[in-house]
């Protein structure tokens, strides 16, 4: 049994949902020590917990310490059963993380496998829905893997009750991803999404999105949608398409930030990826680099930093896989390859 030190680096949830998607990639039966040692309530949180029933589920996996608080876990994977499975977060906890971990742990299942979940989706600290569905989705669809999904309804803290389905289809074949020289991005697209707040909010949003891409010569688009929700909440994701990739960037509004910050903000982080050469954005390359070191040899990016997530990620990959990550600066940015 491997075992994997959840205290590394970040210490936070990613390493737990990473590594188990992982263990049933390789079936290598994993144990996970020191869970979220690096948060302030460490163990396993609702999100965490969900995420992780729903690979035991899928996959039939032998699992020990799996409950809210636990910072211990052996888990022991064993093959995809292939089918439709709901599960419900039961609070704001992110969907789309829980998304992003089934789709890991089962993207090679032969069969298509579909969840319907229930939780948040737009929530602190995670990739918003449109930031899955318009920048990590098409990220990972050039690299072969195969989804549909669908947003029914969107969920804010503190209830949630936001409800979503994924589809997982048999992927072909993988590509590999090779973006290493710096692209052009002369267009921003974007949603803002409001539910139970006046329409005013989302004008300011935008409009101050609008005029900060502007300054650097970004023509917009930005839809605005009312979206029906049990909750109240609103957000920014904003993104630039070149030839071979996208960069993305995120903002979810608050109580304590006006409506022209949010939109602005949302702006000033994609342009910054923008202005350092990166290729993907310093979130995309956390969640996409098991993706890479999967695909065929050859996968190689730019991006403006290495975040802890990132740096969490490379090592945790490693305890799995015989690869390095070659990190070379050029420019204002970094090459990283897959080696
Ligand atoms: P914890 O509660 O321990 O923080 P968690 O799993 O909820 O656990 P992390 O381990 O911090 O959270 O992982 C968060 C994931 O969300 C990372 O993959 C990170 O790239 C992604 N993420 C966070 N903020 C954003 C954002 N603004 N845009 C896109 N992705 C984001």
């Amino acid at each position: 049994m491997l075992t994997i030190d959840g205290s590394y680096g970040e210490g936070g949830g990613q390493i737990v949902r990473t590594a188990v998607a992982l263990s049933v990639l390789t079936k290598q039966p994993i144990e996970i020590t020191n869970i979220r040692a690096g948060r302030p309530i460490p163990g396993l949180r609702p999100q965490h917990f969900t995420a992780l029933s729903c690979i035991r589920t899928i996959c039939d996996a032998e699992v020990d310490g799996l409950s809210i608080h636990s910072t211990n876990l052996k888990f022991t994977p064993h093959d995809i059963k292939p089918g439709t499975y709901t599960f419900d977060i039961g609070t704001a906890g992110s969907m789309t993380l829980v998304f992003q971990a089934c789709l890991l742990s089962a993207f090679h299942s032969s069969e298509p496998l579909t969840i319907i979940l229930r939780g948040g989706t737009d929530v602190r600290w995670a990739p918003s829905w449109d930031y899955f569905a318009h920048i990590f989705i098409p990220l990972i669809s050039k690299i072969g893997i195969k989804t549909d999904i669908k947003l029914l309804k969107r969920g804010y803290y503190p209830t949630g009750g936001g409800e979503a389905t994924m589809t997982i289809h048999p992927v072909e074949k993988l590509l590999p991803f090779s973006a290493q020289d710096p692209q052009s991005f002369t267009e921003m697209s974007g949603i803002i999404h409001r539910a139970n707040l006046p329409d005013h909010i989302s004008t300011r949003m935008k409009h101050a999105a609008i005029k900060t891409a502007l300054k650097q010569n970004l023509r917009s688009t930005i839809q605005i949608e009312a979206a029906p929700s049990s909750s109240t909440g609103t957000g920014i994701t904003l993104w630039s398409e070149s030839e071979g990739t996208i960069l993305g960037s995120t903002v979810l509004g608050e109580k304590t930030l006006s409506a022209e910050t949010v939109g602005e903000t949302a702006a000033n982080h994609l342009i910054q990826e923008i202005h350092s050469g990166a290729t993907l954005d310093c979130y995309a390359i956390d969640q996409i680099l098991p993706y890479l070191v999967l695909a065929p040899k050859g996968s190689a990016c730019l991006i403006r930093e290495i975040s802890n997530h990132t740096q969490t990620n490379m090592w945790l990959i490693k305890q799995f896989f015989p690869v390095d990550f070659e990190v070379t600066p050029q420019q204002n940015a970094l090459r990283i390859v897959v080696k």
